[in-house]
């Protein structure tokens, strides 16, 4: 069903598909962002799109442990409804700038098809998540 690379939620420890879940990096400040499009390199953490994860790796730190690394760099971990906003944030400003790219070149199924379907459905369990509130 889902090809490509599989990784583990932080949180959960849930092996999933890399589409279903999102990627978070270290900026060189510290603060954990998301980094949706994965135009980043370097080391990053992945989770589960969900209220549940994200809270879970803010309060048990999983965030500081998996981004801090050996070197113990400083992570600065927003709070849940701030992270989870952020995220929810990221994944529409790549959803809209997808679509863009998708209309210029509408050559069909391409890369760019697949990441939106992808977002499109990590954005609806966002949109789910921010209702459980
Ligand atoms: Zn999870």
């Amino acid at each position: 069903m889902t090809d490509g690379p599989m990784r583990t939620c932080i949180a959960c420890r849930t092996r999933r598909s890399a589409t279903e879940l999102v990627r978070l990096r270290r900026r060189p400040d510290g603060v954990v962002v998301p980094d949706v499009a994965r135009a980043r390199s370097g080391r990053s953490a992945w989770l589960c799109p969900s209220r549940a994860c994200i809270s879970r790796a803010v309060q048990r730190r999983a965030l500081v442990h998996a981004l801090g690394g050996p070197r113990r760099l400083a992570v600065r971990t927003p709070e849940p409804g701030a992270l989870q906003a952020s995220i929810t944030d990221a994944v529409a400003s790549r959803l809209m700038v997808l679509s863009r790219t998708i209309s210029r070149d509408s050559a069909g199924a391409g890369p760019p098809h697949a990441e939106l379907t992808a977002l499109t459905a990590t954005q609806a369990v966002l949109l789910h998540a921010g209702e459980v509130a």
